[in-house]
């Protein structure tokens, strides 16, 4: 039985990384009467960042196991996709009823649902060290943490990964995720009809998507949404890139920056092009959007999950590219076998070699699919059907983006 959370606990687990994934391992593993402490090296205002994402009848199970189902609807209910060509027309429909929902609507109740007591801002973790019956923390700021387990769950970037796996590293794809989003009452009317759709279009450079999702308060009311953008945009890797994540005092961002400091001249030029090549009024998303986020996509692949005492979990051990649209639920999968397997095997090292065997298989195969989803972007084809060596034909890429990999892809 589940002790409430917030009860002392015998065993204990520390988790680096409180955004999404750290969360749901945090809130699984505490419900399930762990001693949890979670290690955030972000200062706050997690919950303001983020955009739009897919959501998973999956992800909402999960939430409700992690003791972080609210009452709000899960998002925007969309009936499908579909695919439009340079002139706005549509030329690809894919019937696939689902909610497409903000990024901020699944990290606020997993947020809200961690005791705040245990939730650890401004805390950087700069090494780490293990022994046969434990393994220590050790953060930037001089201080320490020990337990039992350790869960890397700080992301692509992770300083977990890079003291155990060095030799995993992100591979940049050639292209950069541009995201923004717009308030519903601030588009025209012409962008009326286009607003409720879950769209995807081929400029002649990249692909864009866009749909709706709620508002910043969960609203889903006409009126109160907001409408998601995103823009696959070739950027060679090397100076442009280099040139993209430098910000305005010529600090260049390793890996990728952050949205307040892009160069308004990059936001300018992505605003011109769109201008130029998007249907009429599809550019009017860029041209009003007041948040942006530029997000280089990289292919990431761990050797393994479990490292003695040390998990790695969500995008700190395998990142999918966005077109599966499966980051979030794939980070809650991770968290829901790790749980599973430590209530399973009580020796920490053993459990993870179950959970490493659980959950290697589906996360290769969802960065296998998202690489052929992608590759058409990487070759700067207009249209994946242009490419016939990938197999891949417009209503095949509908059918197949931004939903959950079958267990048995590969
Ligand atoms: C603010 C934010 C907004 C996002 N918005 C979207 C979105 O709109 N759409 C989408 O599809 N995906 C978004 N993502 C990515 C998405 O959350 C992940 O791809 C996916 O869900 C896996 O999550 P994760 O928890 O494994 O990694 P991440 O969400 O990347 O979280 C990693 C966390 O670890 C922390 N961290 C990093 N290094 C350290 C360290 N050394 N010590 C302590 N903490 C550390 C980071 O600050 C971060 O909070 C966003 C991520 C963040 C952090």
């Amino acid at each position: 039985m589940a002790k409430p959370p917030g009860a002392s606990a015998g065993r204990h687990a520390i988790v680096i990384g409180g955004s999404v994934g750290g969360l749901f391992a945090a809130n699984l593993l505490l419900r399930r009467g762990w001693d949890v402490q979670v290690f955030e090296k972000a200062t706050g205002g997690l919950e303001s960042r983020g955009t739009g994402i897919a959501y998973h009848p999956e992800t909402e199970a999960i939430l409700a196991l992690a003791g972080a189902r609210d009452k709000h609807a899960p998002g925007v209910r969309v009936e499908g996709r579909c695919a439009v060509d340079a002139m706005g027309t549509v030329v690809a429909r894919q019937l696939y009823p689902q909610y497409v929902t903000a990024w901020g609507r699944i990290f606020n109740p997993l947020r809200a649902a961690f005791p705040a007591g245990r939730y650890h801002g401004g805390r950087e973790l700069a090494n780490l060290s293990q022994d046969a019956g434990s393994v220590t923390a050790h953060f930037a700021d001089g201080s320490r943490a020990t337990a039992e387990l350790l869960v890397g769950a700080d992301g692509f970037r992770s300083a977990v990964r890079a003291i155990v796996a060095p030799q995993a590293v992100p591979v940049y794809a050639g292209y950069v995720g541009w995201r923004g989003l717009v308030e519903e009452r601030e588009f025209s009317p012409d962008f009326a009809p286009v607003f409720g759709q879950f769209t995807f279009g081929f400029p002649g450079h990249g692909e864009t998507i866009g749909y709706p999702i709620p508002g910043l308060d969960d609203s889903v009311a006409p009126g109160e949404r907001r409408y998601n953008f995103l823009w696959y945009y070739p950027v060679d890797a090397g100076a442009a890139l280099t040139d993209l994540l430098t910000d305005a005092s010529g600090r260049v961002h390793a890996w990728s920056i952050p949205p307040a400091l892009i160069r308004p001249e990059h936001i300018a030029a992505l605003q011109r092009d769109a201008a130029a090549r998007l249907p009429a009024p599809y550019a009017e998303a860029p041209r009003r959007a007041r948040q942006f986020l530029v997000q280089p996509i990289y292919d990431l692949e761990s050797p393994a999950m479990g490292f003695g005492r040390v998990a790695l979990l969500g995008d700190a051990a395998f990142v999918a590219r966005p077109h599966v649209g499966v980051g979030v639920l794939k980070a809650a999968e991770d968290a829901l076998a790790l749980a599973g397997a430590l209530e399973a095997e009580p020796e920490v090292p053993a459990a993870l070699m179950r959970y490493g065997a659980a959950r290697i298989p589906p996360s290769r195969a969802a960065v296998a699919m998202s690489r052929h989803l992608g590759a058409f972007i990487e070759r700067r084809l207009p249209r994946p059907e242009a490419d016939p060596g990938l197999g891949l034909t417009l209503p095949r890429l509908l059918e197949l983006s931004g939903r959950p990999v079958p267990r048995d892809a590969h």
